[in-house]
Formats: structure tokens, sequence, C-alpha cells
């Protein structure tokens, strides 16, 4: 298999950006989880997360952890998501930029390889631009990845 078809798998596992939702008390989490979080219930399940969302809040790191420095400022935003809330990097955004109620959406981007070689693949968000996505820009993205 071509670098490119692991990633398109890839890609449609984790775009699909799945959460899980409580049964019995409503709460949706992501990434997905075996028991809520608030109630204790195992009667949850899978759903999948819309792919837009906006800033609820977010923080800027300048000093990230040793081993992050060539990724500083590192900004990590809490992105409403449907009824989700989800803890995730900002991308594609300058730190004096980013803005309470910016709308955003998820991109795949490579991380740093891991002690073992292997290189990663995470959900990031970047700002909507027009607010359209336009595919030929995720697969220009994905080549470039
Ligand atoms: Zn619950």
């Amino acid at each position: 298999m071509t670098t490119i078809q692991r990633i398109w798998r890839l890609r449609n596992r984790l775009i699909r950006l799945s959460g899980t939702k409580c049964q019995d008390c409503g709460l949706v989490t992501y990434p997905p989880k075996a028991a809520c979080p608030k109630c204790g219930s195992r009667n949850l399940i899978e759903i999948e997360l819309p792919r837009k969302g906006e800033v609820l809040t977010y923080t800027i790191l300048n000093v990230p952890i040793k081993g992050f420095e060539q990724y500083a400022p590192l900004i990590i935003a809490i992105i409403k998501l449907g009824d989700a809330k989800v803890l995730a990097q900002l991308t594609d955004v300058k730190p004096e930029e980013v803005r309470v109620g910016m709308k955003v959406q998820a991109t795949i981007r490579r991380t740093a390889p891991t002690l073992d070689g292997v290189v990663p693949y995470v959900v990031k968000f970047k700002p909507i631009k027009g607010g359209k996505i336009s595919s030929e820009e995720e697969r220009a993205e994905l080549a470039t990845a």
C-alpha cells in the first residue's frame, strides 16, 4: 500500500471524528469513552461529530514541553462541535488572530515521529476561510502533510 493510500484510509477513520453519547444523561464526549465521565453509565452509543465548530476558549503555550520547542507557540483550544467540547490544537492561524467564537474545521496533520519511528497523524483545527470546505484544498493538504 502506498503512503497516499495509507493516509486516505487513516483519513476516513480520523476525519470521521467519532464520539460517544450517553443514553442516560446525554453527555457527548470526544474521543469515544467506554463509560460516561459524568454519570458513569456504560449505556453509550457512538456518534459522528460535525467537522466544523467554533472556538469556545483557548490558550497559547509559548513554552512547550521539552522536545516540542519547534512547535511553539502552541495554540490549544476547546472547540464546540455539535454537542461535544473537544480539546485540540489550532493550526494555520497566528496567535494574535485567534478569537473566541472563531469558526474552525477539522484537518489532519502529521506530528513528530514517536520513538519507534512511527509518524502519527492527528486531528487539528484550522480557521474556516470564506466558510466553505474545498475538497481540492484538503487533497493538497494531505499531499503536503
Ligand atoms: Zn452519562
